[in-house]
């Protein structure tokens, strides 16, 4: 074991909500420990829409250029594709400076090596590919243990101490740390799919949200004409498409068990127009990815001395894309409650308490919102009546994005 190492927070998990955070504190000069288990750049189940909301944030971090130089075309108008009804309405912007801002979408492989990178760059000290796999108390201090594997495949583990622990880790991977989730296996579970298509004729400036038996999705054009396809399906709608030998695609019977990500497809492309017309002709870029089952819901935001900052600390369903906009707003909030906190155990206390009243005071909306949303296309029948309402009434589309949060200002940020 290598001698401890002592920083002055320690941060789990190089997603957008750790090197968010490990960012601005380390520009503030904190000496900052971020532990991430994958080599990056990589890719990630995610549809990698940001809103406009986040502009803002993204110029204060120091990265807006970079994502706008980056990032794929502004999207302006939302949708709505299910069997055979495609609608669209016009997507809200975001007041930043003189005109409207809009959201755009970033390859998580590009857009979290960029936040890393920034994060390394400001001083933070980057430990990975390294795994966090305990946390004990130690004094007044933490000790974090992590694991790397040697050229022997031998694990060799280091000891990091700090005051403060943030954990970044995301909700999806089971793991040892007091903060991380139970694993659990329903046949309810929304399991992630995500993968990339070049060639697609999909509207650039259109973002639509995906229905189909047993769940959702959505489509949206994100860096060098790489279209972003993303889904969440339910465990036993999954099995019994991949078990279902009369299952058909372009008119040929399948036989024997699908792969997860062959179900997946062929089911977007049996069952919504939208997708099999946008996808006519299109070419897959690198790997179908999957993912979870996901956890929506809130969390603790600070138990047994540990903060915990994006899907860590909580989660809407992915149905409003909303998740990278909370792992870093989130993050933004912890960092100004640790600006205005004594140090010390009771300075924790402090900052965790108002940390918690913020995050819910942005957030819960949102997360309602997002599962009232995701329960109703779940539900039998009720796609078809999310179809007649938004074809009646488009504009429910452009108000579920006002409601999903993607035009609400982060508190301290103009
Ligand atoms: C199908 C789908 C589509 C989505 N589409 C969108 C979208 O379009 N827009 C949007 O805003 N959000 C979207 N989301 C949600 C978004 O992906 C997440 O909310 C976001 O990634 C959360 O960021 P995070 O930083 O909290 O965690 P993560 O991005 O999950 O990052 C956590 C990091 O911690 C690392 N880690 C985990 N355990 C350990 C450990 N023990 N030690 C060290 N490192 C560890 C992981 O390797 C990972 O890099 C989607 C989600 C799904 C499932």
């Amino acid at each position: 074991m290598r001698r401890p190492s002592t920083h002055d927070a320690i941060v789990i998990g190089a997603g957008p909500a750790g090197t968010s955070l490990g960012l601005v504190l380390a520009r503030r000069g904190w000496a900052v420990a971020i532990v991430e288990k994958s080599v990056f750049p990589r890719r990630k189940v995610c549809g990698e829409y940001i809103s406009a909301s986040n502009l803002a944030l993204l110029d204060r971090l120091e990265i807006g250029d970079a994502w706008r130089a980056n990032a794929g075309p502004e999207i302006r108008r939302v949708g709505f594709f299910s069997g055979q009804t495609n609608v669209e309405a016009p997507m809200p912007g975001a007041k930043y400076g003189p005109e409207d801002g809009f959201g755009r979408a970033l390859g998580r492989d590009i857009l979290d090596f960029l936040l890393l990178q920034a994060a390394r760059s400001a001083g933070a000290e980057i430990f990975q590919p390294c795994r966090a796999v305990a946390i004990d108390q130690d004094g007044d201090m933490q000790a974090v243990r992590i694991q790397a594997r040697d050229e022997n495949s031998r694990d060799e583990a280091t000891i990091l101490r700090a005051p403060v622990i943030v954990a970044a880790h995301g909700s999806w991977d089971p793991g040892t740390l007091p903060s991380q989730l139970e694993k659990a296996s329903l046949s309810s579970d929304l399991l992630g799919f995500k993968a990339h298509f070049t060639g697609s004729s999909l509207a650039p400036d259109l973002m639509p949200l995906l229905t189909f038996p047993g769940g959702y999705g959505g489509m949206v054009f994100a860096d060098h004409g790489r279209m972003s396809i993303s889904c969440c399906k339910r465990r036993d709608m999954l099995a019994r498409l991949r078990r279902d030998r009369g299952f058909e695609h372009d008119g040929i019977k399948q036989d024997g068990n699908l792969s997860a990500a062959d179900a997946v497809f062929r089911h977007l492309m049996a069952s919504c127009r939208g997708v099999s017309d946008a996808l006519d002709g299109a070419r897959l870029d690198g790997p179908w990815l999957a993912a979870g089952p996901i956890r929506p819901g809130i969390r603790a935001c600070y138990e047994r001395d540990i903060f915990r900052v994006g899907n860590a600390a909580g989660e809407s369903h992915p149905i409003i894309a909303e998740g990278i906009s909370m792992a870093l707003q989130s993050s933004w909030l912890l960092a100004t409650e640790f600006a205005g906190a004594p140090s010390g155990r009771a300075g924790r206390e402090i900052a965790g308490r108002r940390y918690r009243a913020a995050w819910r005071g942005l957030f819960s909306t949102r997360v309602y919102a997002a599962a009232a949303i995701a329960r109703m296309a779940l539900s039998p029948g009720g796609a078809a009546l999310m179809g007649a309402a938004v074809r009646n009434f488009p504009q429910a589309l452009t108000l579920g994005a006002h409601m999903s949060g993607k035009t609400r200002a982060i508190p301290g940020l103009r």
